[in-house]
């Protein structure tokens, strides 16, 4: 049995690997490593696949979120409303921007933010909400988006972990993870369901105007080169992570049903196990199982993982301390580390993330299946 891993990035690229590697070596012959062809090319390219009208590429998905924040124009003292329950990366740069990050709770389901949570934090000081399609489950977009237009506020979707996902509206309208809210933000890091060989990031729109300002705030505020119009920061997504990731899209669906098909075999495997729930699928949308993430039920969940680990198997906890409860915001006023957040303080400490990944061989997830099963029996 090939060893396992959270992610099998190395296989992936096998598969791939005489596209790449000309890929490569064209941009190292070109030496257009910075703005090169292929990076307004892939930006075309995803914006077509998305159905976006504008995709602007960067750096990483964390500048990805603070560009969105400052091309809707947030203001020290904003309140942005965003769940606990998600990496770092979504509150950092709220923090970052002198705006008030405002937590709310998940569903324990979906573990997407509770639209009616949401709802109930709407200030007069509230400008933005910040959906995260956490794990690759899209967060329930219909409600989000009716309660912002109520309220006027702006919706940014952190898709890091959903791209190649989609909703079905209530009148069958589909659209793409990402492309629902005013601004939608990705991350190509290496692990992700479209990852790069390094680090990038994008920023999707409908808004011409936005776009425009958003690529502006990406190059440190210039339209014309030395012509600086407004504060921005330097945020590039590689040549070379370009022309990999023009690859890599068009493998996306399919990496997206493979990854599928390891969870469905996981489901059917734990199905109905008492100490064992099963990831939730909601009807409205793909879920593209960035993560395969359990409840457990009764199960010393850091006695699991270390049994696991003893027989080979890797697993990962998303994550082990909620964003209200970190340390760098206890400076922050509007942060409270004891904050009523019944259903994310009761996921912490339950959650657990198995393998998954496009190159899941059937030996290595019935060794998986069966420890699982032996320790949680
Ligand atoms: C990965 C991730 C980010 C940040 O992406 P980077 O490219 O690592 O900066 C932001 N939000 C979520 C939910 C993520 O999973």
């Amino acid at each position: 049995m090939r060893p396992l891993q959270m992610v099998d990035l190395k296989q992936q690229y096998l598969k791939i690997k005489n596209e790449v590697d000309s890929a490569i070596l064209n941009v190292l012959d070109s030496t257009a490593f910075i703005n090169g062809k292929p990076v307004a090319e892939f930006g075309t390219e995803l914006a077509t696949y998305l159905g976006s009208k504008h995709v602007i590429p960067c750096a990483n998905g964390t500048d990805a979120l603070q560009i969105a924040m400052m091309g809707l124009g947030l203001q020290p003292g904003d309140e942005v409303i965003t769940p606990s329950f998600t990496y770092i990366a979504t509150v950092e740069v709220v923090a970052l921007l002198r705006l008030n990050p405002i937590f709310v709770d998940v569903d324990p389901d979906t573990f997407c933010m509770d639209p009616k949570a949401v709802e109930k934090a709407i200030t007069s000081k509230t400008k933005a909400i910040v959906p995260v399609h956490l794990y690759g489950h899209v967060a329930p977009m219909e409600e989000i988006l009716a309660i912002a237009k109520k309220h006027n506020l702006y919706v940014i979707e952190d898709n890091a972990q959903a791209i190649g996902s989609d909703y079905t509206f209530k009148d069958g309208t589909k659209k793409k993870a990402g492309t629902m809210g005013i601004i939608g933000t990705t991350s190509f890091f290496p692990s992700k369901n479209l990852g790069c060989y390094g680090d990038g990031g994008a920023i999707f729109t409908n808004d011409d105007a936005l776009a425009e300002k958003l690529k502006m705030i990406a190059n440190h505020g210039q339209k014309v080169r030395y012509y600086h119009e407004m504060v921005g920061c330097n945020s590039r997504l590689d040549t070379i992570q370009a022309a990999i990731l023009k690859i890599k899209l068009k493998h996306l669906d399919e990496y997206c049903d493979a990854r599928r098909a390891v969870a469905d075999v996981y489901d059917k495997a734990f199905a109905n196990h008492p100490k064992i729930k099963t990831p939730f699928r909601a009807a409205y949308s793909k879920h593209v199982f960035h993560q395969y993430t359990m409840k457990l039920n009764g199960v010393d969940r850091d006695g699991l993982v270390k049994f696991l680990q003893d027989n080979n198997i890797p697993s990962m906890i998303y994550y082990p301390v909620p964003c209200h409860k970190q340390k760098m915001f206890d400076h922050i006023p509007s942060v409270n580390a004891n904050a009523d957040l019944p259903v994310t303080d009761m996921l912490t400490p339950i959650v657990v993330s198995l393998p998954i990944h496009t190159e899941m061989e059937k030996d290595q997830q019935d060794h998986i299946i069966s420890k699982v099963l032996e320790y949680c029996k």
